[in-house]
């Protein structure tokens, strides 16, 4: 979500006839887009602060931050890193313009965060895509979910969502643009439409009715995954064989902490029927080690979540506590040494898996959107099951090929194109 606010962001300033500079030391203005969600990605962005600084030093380039950590900081960051020129939460991120044209005309620096109640409209300037291939559409915004180690729903505010129409118009336009994948985006996803049971389900009906060739969506939350939606992603052509579902924990006692609002038994039940379902279908989810009061039995119920489930990948990480979450006020009790421990103990229990789940799909077929050429002429493209695929032949990139597996590697798959 934070890469579309970037694209979105840099559209609108592109349309207001600011330039990209190729290296910061060109540039006038450098912003900053951060996420919070963990110590590791706010870490990231406050080193590349000081690696900003000096360029400052030499040139008077103006440093802005914006995204979940100024909401998180506020003053604070002002008071941190004095050389900072503004610091504006995302509910500003639709008055970026004026911020910005204020910050030069008056030479201060600023701190803007307001409430985030509105939607942006994704619609109106200039309409920059990183990509070519694959846009990102975002739907919703907010959550209402409240999981207590996440920031979220404190800096990005609660549940609204975007009028269908507005969705509908913009992916009309990405197709005709030539755009052949779509990634539907929202905090939670499947609650769109809020209040409107299903309303998930019709946006995906009127969007797949589009034809544009492939439908993706993410972050899904388990409490909002049910048979009507699994049986419209199998019934809707274009929307893809994958699933990203969080489970977060195998243990019910962490998953009550963490505020989820389901237990292992009803997320197993969910991967069964996906399953039944969608047979030639991925699943992937995150996982935390880590958590406040995480025992080592706690620990082993996730490990036996993995070992049971089976994902076909897995975003594992270590807890970190967040400001003004919940959990941020339980005692963060497993120890760092200890955390590192389960997180690679969990890791490479993952990998495995990984690795044989790929190898099942030697001697079989893929429908690859091809991407792009590598430096060692594959073509990398990733399947419906969004697993990434190297594919060597002769196509075109952008089309959809069907592609003989001969090779796997725990994250991607090698082969020929056939047809
Ligand atoms: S559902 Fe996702 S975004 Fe919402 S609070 Fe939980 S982890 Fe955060």
């Amino acid at each position: 979500m934070n890469e579309r606010d970037s694209e979105w962001m840099l559209g609108h300033l592109l349309s207001c006839g600011w330039e990209t500079a190729d290296n910061p030391q060109n540039a006038s203005l450098a912003i900053i887009n951060t996420c919070s969600v963990r110590y590791h990605a706010e870490h990231k962005a406050f080193s590349l602060l000081g690696f900003l600084r000096k360029i400052k030093n030499e040139n008077g380039l103006k440093i802005v931050l914006t995204g979940c950590t100024a909401d998180a900081y506020k003053e604070k960051l002002l008071k941190d890193f004095p050389y900072l020129d503004g610091v504006f939460g995302p509910a500003e991120e639709k008055e970026l313009i004026e911020r910005i044209d204020e910050l030069f005309s008056s030479n201060k620096s600023m701190l803007s965060v307001g409430k985030q109640t509105g939607i942006k409209c994704f619609n109106s300037g200039s309409d920059y895509r990183k990509e070519k291939i694959t846009a990102f559409v975002s739907i919703m915004e907010g959550c209402d979910n409240f999981c207590s180690y996440c920031i979220v729903p404190y800096v990005r505010g609660r549940e609204r969502s975007r009028e269908t129409n507005d969705i509908l118009d913009e992916i009309h336009a990405l197709k005709e643009k030539g755009y052949k994948e779509v990634m539907l985006l929202g905090q939670n996803v499947n609650s769109y439409g809020v209040g409107n049971k299903n309303g998930f389900i019709k946006l995906l009906e009127e969007v797949n009715a589009i034809g544009i060739e492939r439908i993706r969506f993410m972050t899904s939350h388990p409490k909002d995954i049910n048979l009507d939606l699994l049986k419209a992603m199998k019934d809707l052509e274009h929307v893809c064989e994958h699933l990203h579902l969080p489970l977060q924990s195998g243990s019910d006692k962490i998953l009550r902490l963490m505020n989820r609002k389901y237990i292992l038994s009803d997320y197993l039940k969910l991967v069964n029927n996906y399953r039944k379902i969608i047979p030639s279908g991925s699943i992937t989810t995150d996982i935390i080690v880590g958590f406040p009061g995480e025992s080592t039995k706690d620990f082993k119920r996730t490990l036996f979540a993995l070992n049971q489930i089976k994902f076909d990948s897995a975003f594992i990480f270590k807890y970190s506590p967040r400001p003004n979450t919940a959990a941020n006020g339980f005692v963060d009790d497993v120890g760092r040494k200890e955390k590192e421990a389960r997180n690679l103990i969990a890791l490479s229990i993952q990998k495995e898996i990984s690795f044989r789940k790929k190898m099942k799909w030697i001697d079989k077929n893929l429908e690859v959107l091809l991407e792009r050429k590598d430096s060692e002429g594959f073509y990398k493209g990733r399947s419906s099951q969004n697993f990434t695929v190297h594919a060597k032949g002769s196509a075109l990139e952008g089309v959809v090929k069907n592609v003989r597996i001969n090779e796997a590697r725990i994250n991607s798959l090698r082969g020929e194109i056939i047809e």
